[in-house]
C-alpha cells in the first residue's frame, strides 16, 4: 500500500519551498481571497476552460510547488440539505488526481466559503478524504510513500494517528475470509498495538470460549474442526496517566465470513460478508488512535468477538437453545442472525466491569442488519437504551458524526422490539430473532437492541435502577464500505473519527 503521512508546511511552501511538487486546493467557489497568488491563474484558466470549477482538473502552473495545480471543486455547500462530506470527497478525488499525474509531496489549500456550524472541521475533514482517497487494500504494495503538505493549520499529529487507526480499521475490514480470518485478525491486533501503551489479551482456548462465550461459541461451532478459522476474542484496554472521569465500554462484531450458517445465504447473498468484521475493526482502529494520542481522562475497554460463520455438520441451528454469559436462555431463531449473539457474550464480559468504573458508556458497533441500509441508505443507525435517550447521548454523537462527515441516523427503542424477542415457549427467555431476512422484517435495526438489552443483562442498568448505565448501539452494516460498492468496495473507516471527537465531547 503507499504509505501516507501528513505534514505542516510553511507559508512559502506554494512556490516550491520545502520540495513540494504540486497544489491541491479543495473549494466551492474558488474565490482565494487568502490566496490572491492563485486567483489569477485559476480565474484565466477558468475563461478558457468551462470544466474549472465544475470537475476536478489539472493546471500546468510554472512558478508553483511542481508546476502543477490541482482544482477539486466541493459543489455548492450552501444548501440546506448538503453537509462535510462534500469537502471529503472533493479531497478524496483530488488526491487521487494529483496522484496520478506523479505527485508524491502534495500540499493541501482549503478555500471554503461557508463557515458555518457544519463546516467546523472541513480542514480536518479534507485530510482524512485525502487518506481515503489514497488507500489501497493491505495486500496491495506500491512501495509508494507520500506525503502530504497542510497549509491551514491543521494538528499533523492528530491527523496522523487518526489515519493510521482508520487504516488499520479498513485492513481488517477490507481483509479477505482467508487473510483476515478470526487468529490472523488478532494477529494484526497483536502486532498493531505490539508498541503501543495498550493492555492486549486474546483468548483462543476453544474449552474456555465455550464456557465463558456460550452464545459467541455457538455461532463459531463448526469453524473450531479449522483451526486457521477457529474462534477469538480480543481484549483491549486503555488506561489514561492520571485522574479517569469517564470510561467507555466497547463491544465489536467480527465476524469475519458469514455464510449465514445452517440458515444458509443463497441466491448470490452471501458475496460481501467478509466485511461482517467491521464493527471490531473500527473498534480496533479507533483503539490504535487513542494510543497514539493517549487522552486524558478516559478509560476505554474493548472485546472483540472474532467469529467464522461457518457451515458444517456441528453448525448451530434454528430451535436449539443456548444460555448466554449472562445467563438468558436463548432459542435461536435464525442462524443468519448471528452478530447479536457474539456481542451478547462480550456486552456481558464487558457489564462486568461496570461496577466500579468512573462514568460508564457501553456501545456495541456492529455490521448487524440490512435492515439499517433498508431504512437509512448509507448512513450509521443509532439505536440507544433509556438511559443514553434521556442524556441526549445519541443526539450528541449523531451531531459530532455530521461534523465529522461519519454521519449518523437516531432511531428510538419502542416496546414493539421487546415484543419481537419475547420468549414463545416456557423453555426460554428470549427468542433471538424471527426466521426472516433482517431487510425484510418491520424494525429489523432497532429490535436486536432489545435483545442485546436482555441476553446481556444490560437491561439492568435501566433509567430506575440504583446505576443507570448509557448505551449506544451502532449498525454500520450499511457505512462500513462505500455505499457505491457495498460487496468489493473500499472499507470506509466510519465511525473511527466520530467516536475519538466524541471522547471528548460526549
Ligand atoms: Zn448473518
Amino acid at each position: 500500500m503507499a504509505k501516507v503521512e501528513f505534514l505542516t508546511a510553511q507559508e512559502n511552501a506554494l512556490f516550491g519551498e520545502g520540495g513540494w511538487d504540486s497544489v491541491l486546493v479543495i473549494s466551492d467557489k474558488f474565490a482565494l481571497t487568502n490566496h490572491s497568488e492563485l486567483t489569477q491563474l485559476v480565474h484565466h484558466a477558468a475563461s478558457i476552460d468551462h470544466r474549472i470549477g465544475k470537475q476536478a482538473t489539472v493546471l500546468l502552473a510554472p512558478g508553483l510547488a511542481g508546476g502543477r495545480l490541482v482544482l477539486s471543486p466541493t459543489g455548492d455547500l450552501g444548501s440546506d440539505y448538503e453537509d462535510v462530506r462534500r469537502v471529503y470527497e472533493a479531497a478524496e478525488k483530488g488526491i487521487k488526481i494529483a496522484y496520478e499525474s506523479g505527485s508524491r509531496r502534495p500540499l493541501l489549500v482549503l478555500d471554503l466559503s461557508q463557515d458555518d456550524s457544519r463546516y467546523l472541521h472541513s480542514a480536518e475533514v479534507a485530510v482524512l478524504g485525502c487518506g481515503q482517497g489514497l488507500y489501497l487494500n493491505a495486500d496491495v504494495e506500491t512501495g509508494e510513500q507520500v506525503v502530504i503538505g497542510l497549509m491551514d493549520g491543521q494538528d499533523a499529529d492528530k491527523l496522523n494517528a487518526l489515519e493510521l487507526g482508520r487504516s488499520a480499521c479498513r485492513d481488517l475490514c477490507g481483509g479477505d475470509p482467508e487473510q483476515m480470518a478470526p487468529p490472523a485478525f488478532a494477529d494484526y491486533c497483536v502486532a498493531l498495538f505490539a508498541e503501543e501503551p495498550i493492555k492486549l489479551q486474546v483468548l483462543d482456548d476453544q474449552e474456555l470460549l465455550e464456557r465463558d462465550y456460550p452464545l459467541l461459541s455457538a455461532v463459531a461451532r463448526s469453524s473450531f474442526a479449522v483451526p486457521r478459522h477457529s474462534a477469538r476474542v480480543v481484549r483491549l484496554e486503555y488506561r489514561p496517566e492520571g485522574e479517569v472521569t469517564q470510561t467507555w465500554f466497547i463491544a465489536g462484531k467480527g465476524v469475519t465470513y458469514d455464510t449465514g450458517g445452517a440458515d444458509l445465504k443463497i441466491g448470490g447473498a452471501m458475496a460481501g460478508m467478509s466485511r461482517d468484521k467491521g464493527g471490531a475493526a473500527a473498534a480496533a482502529g479507533l483503539m490504535k488512535a487513542i494510543a497514539m494520542l493517549k487522552p486524558q481522562g478516559v478509560r476505554v475497554v474493548m472485546e472483540l468477538g472474532l467469529v467464522r460463520n461457518s457451515i458444517g455438520s456441528d453448525a448451530f441451528v434454528p430451535d436449539e437453545i443456548i444460555t448466554s454469559h449472562a445467563g438468558a436462555k436463548v432459542r435461536i431463531g435464525n442462524t443468519d442472525a448471528e452478530g447479536r449473539l457474539v456481542l451478547a457474550d462480550l456486552l456481558s464480559h464487558l457489564r462486568e466491569g461496570i461496577a466500579g468504573a468512573v462514568n460508564p458508556k457501553v456501545f456495541s458497533i456492529a455490521t448487524l442488519t440490512g435492515h439499517v441500509g433498508r431504512a437509512y441508505g448509507p448512513y450509521t443507525g443509532i439505536v440507544e437504551n433509556g438511559v443514553s435517550r434521556l442524556a441526549q447521548c445519541g443526539r450528541v454523537l449523531s451531531d459530532i458524526g455530521e461534523r465529522w462527515g461519519e454521519p449518523m441516523e437516531l432511531s428510538r427503542l419502542r416496546r414493539e422490539d421487546f415484543a419481537q424477542v419475547a420468549p414463545r415457549s416456557e423453555s426460554e427467555d428470549l427468542l433471538s430473532s424471527n426466521n426472516g431476512a433482517s431487510v425484510n422484517i418491520s424494525r429489523g435495526h432497532q429490535f436486536p437492541l432489545a435483545f442485546l438489552l436482555k441476553s446481556s443483562g444490560l437491561d439492568s442498568y435501566h433509567t430506575g435502577s440504583e446505576n443507570p448505565v448509557p448505551y449506544l448501539h451502532l449498525d454500520i452494516a450499511s457505512s462500513a464500505v462505500e455505499a457505491s460498492n457495498p460487496l468489493y468496495g473500499k472499507p470506509t473507516a466510519r465511525p473511527v473519527a466520530a467516536l475519538y471527537a466524541a471522547l471528548f465531547e460526549m
